[in-house]
């Protein structure tokens, strides 16, 4: 079994580099899935509210009998939720879902509402011992700036959509220069476009023996950027695992940096009508 590498965040807290995360899983296939993805070795699981699947990942971490201390727990609160009182209320329906007493991390899903209150919140949970660390998700640079210029504590994360076609080298110079780190969601592309079958991706993946998704994932890890591949097949989730074993020279790394499209293969979180379909998107949760 492959044991991941952690990445230290700003709080002191060691988050495992890779983590499985669990978008788009369906409720009823997720207890299976997070039972696989421990057994391959995954101690990092990143859930979410609005995926309505947490009382499936808590069923999953229950049933593995590992060590909640083993373990590194990520969920966010939707966009529904945000101000001072529902966030409160918000954070602890997900705990009870998850069946935890705390959560590893927890973030703000979207920069959309009163995320202003929503980040109090977190901070006086945090305080409580209820979330060990806070974090965003989805924060461009100015907000994220005014985020951190306004309020006590900076995020200890912003997980935002990062992958060979949208690298987001602006958003990562100011994550790095605020010690806030990044993490990848959608680190393969979400699967869209020609990623897997990429001439350079391929190339460099036949040069190692390796798969593409361990190359793009071993490219985001090499520069410091924690990854959530997500998939139910154990294979692939092994094999994902597996890519904090390789390492790219540094013409490789080059040459994948020149991919970027600088265009996200799925929203935009600048435009007004992804902004307006998001914030008022509601979860039974
Ligand atoms: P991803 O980039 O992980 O792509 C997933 C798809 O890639 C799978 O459906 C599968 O088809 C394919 N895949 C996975 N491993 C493969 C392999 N080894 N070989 C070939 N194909 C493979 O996309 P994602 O699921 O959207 O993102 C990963 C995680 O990031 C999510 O599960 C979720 O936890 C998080 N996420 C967060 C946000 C956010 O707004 N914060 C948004 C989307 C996703």
């Amino acid at each position: 079994m492959t044991t991941t590498p952690t990445f230290t965040l700003r709080d002191g807290a060691a988050m495992p580099a890779v983590g499985f995360g669990v978008y788009q899983i369906p409720a009823a296939e997720t207890e299976t899935a997070v039972t696989a993805a421990l057994e391959a070795g995954y101690r990092h699981l990143d859930t979410a509210a609005a995926y309505e699947n947490e009382e499936a990942v808590g069923r999953a971490i229950a049933a593995s009998g590992l060590p909640r201390d083993e373990l590194f727990v990520t969920t966010k609160l939707w966009v529904q939720d945000a101000g001072e009182a529902p966030s409160r209320a918000a954070a602890g329906r997900s705990l009870e879902r998850l069946g935890l007493d705390h959560v590893d991390l927890l973030l703000i899903h979207q920069p959309f509402g009163d995320y202003y209150g929503t980040w109090r919140t977190l901070q006086e949970l945090q305080r409580e011992g209820l979330v060990r660390s806070i974090g965003v998700s989805n924060f461009a640079p100015d907000r994220l700036m005014d985020l951190i210029d306004h309020n006590e504590v900076v995020p200890a994360v912003n997980q935002i959509e990062a992958h060979p076609f949208h690298q987001r080298v602006a958003d990562l110079a100011l994550l790095e220069q605020h010690q806030v780190r990044a993490v990848a969601w959608g680190p393969l592309g979400q699967g869209r476009g020609d990623l897997f079958t990429h001439p350079v991706l391929t190339r460099i993946a036949e040069a190692h023996g390796a798969s593409v998704a361990q190359v793009v994932l071993a490219w985001l890890l090499q520069r410091g950027i924690a990854v959530l591949p997500k998939s139910v097949h154990p294979e692939r989730m092994q094999e994902n695992l597996a890519a904090t074993e390789l390492t790219l020279a540094a013409d490789e790394m080059d040459a994948i940096a020149a991919l970027d499209t600088g265009v996200s293969t799925a929203f935009d979180h600048r435009d007004p009508a992804s902004v307006h379909a998001l914030g008022t998107t509601r979860f039974a949760v």
